[in-house]
């Protein structure tokens, strides 16, 4: 499921191709992607609006529009944009194609998603999606102190905290298992039970690990690409994410895998302590 550093890495290859540009039209091949507006109304507003800006915000991404309105797309499980050539000649049909976004210089945006969970809207005001959404980890304002501050009340497993969108935005199980890993914490510690220490290394971890996801383009290991098709490349950096059966590259010891809130969750045990004591 793409998570920060895999949106992140569709605004930045979107960016330089597609702001500026005007969509000229929308197909809707699912039209029960669309949660608002009503689908007709959103098929008659987008055309004839220029992309002033691609941002992202947690792991929305955002095209803002020259009327001030923005098309917010989620791409849930299995979603990807991809961007190509209209009527490219030779070019393969793609699958799963749940709409097509076409553009005034002959590109088109394609949302492709097997399973069909991705959404999009066409928001007058984009803070609507602000409100369901805690703060970017990235963002200079997300402190140790803010960190320490948000945890303290928290009884809950720190990996299904850390998955928790209101709590801190953008981070899903792959880079919430690297960050556990990076910062020695098993996934299963009351997220109120750490000390200073481990909330800094914790802080540390988080941002290192999303920033190397994005250094590298994202992980691909089932439907993720990027716009031009590509592979990401974080998938073979993982230490634990994904790697159940393998063994740690620190200490040897067989990773595991255990389910926490239905997520499925790798650590190693001998790195990442005990789930109970501090
Ligand atoms: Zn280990």
């Amino acid at each position: 499921m793409p998570e920060l550093p895999e949106v992140e890495t569709i605004v930045n290859d979107l960016r330089p191709r597609v702001e500026g540009r005007r969509f000229t039209a929308v197909s809707l091949f699912w039209p029960r992607m669309v949660l608002e507006p009503p689908v007709e109304e959103f098929c008659n507003r987008l055309p004839g609006q220029a992309i002033s800006e691609v941002a992202r915000r947690g792991k929305y991404l955002i095209f803002r529009l020259d009327s001030g309105e923005a098309l917010v797309l989620h791409l849930r499980m299995t979603g990807s944009l991809l961007l190509r050539e209209r009527n490219a000649s030779g070019s393969e049909p793609v699958k799963y194609i749940t709409a097509i976004f076409t553009l005034d210089n002959g590109l088109e945006l394609l949302f492709r998603d097997r399973r069909k969970l991705g959404t999009a809207s066409l928001l007058t005001d984009e803070r609507e999606i602000a409100r369901k959404l805690g703060p970017e980890p990235l963002n200079p304002g997300f402190t140790t102190a803010v960190l320490r501050e948000r945890l303290r009340n928290r009884k809950a497993p720190i990996k299904a905290v850390l998955c928790d969108q209101k709590f801190v935005a953008g981070i899903g199980n792959m880079y919430a298992d690297e960050a556990l890993f990076r910062a020695g914490v098993h996934p299963l510690r009351p997220a109120n039970s750490f000390s200073g220490d481990e909330i800094k290394r914790l802080h540390r971890a988080i941002r290192e690990v999303l920033r190397k996801g994005i250094a590298n383009s994202g992980a691909t290991f089932s439907d993720y690409r990027r716009p031009g098709g590509e592979r990401g490349n974080q998938q073979n950096a993982f230490y634990v994410a994904h790697r159940g059966g393998q063994t740690c590259c620190v200490c040897a010891t067989p990773i595991e895998r255990i389910s926490i809130r239905n997520r499925g969750t790798y650590f190693c045990p001998t790195c990442q302590g005990s789930a109970t004591c501090s």
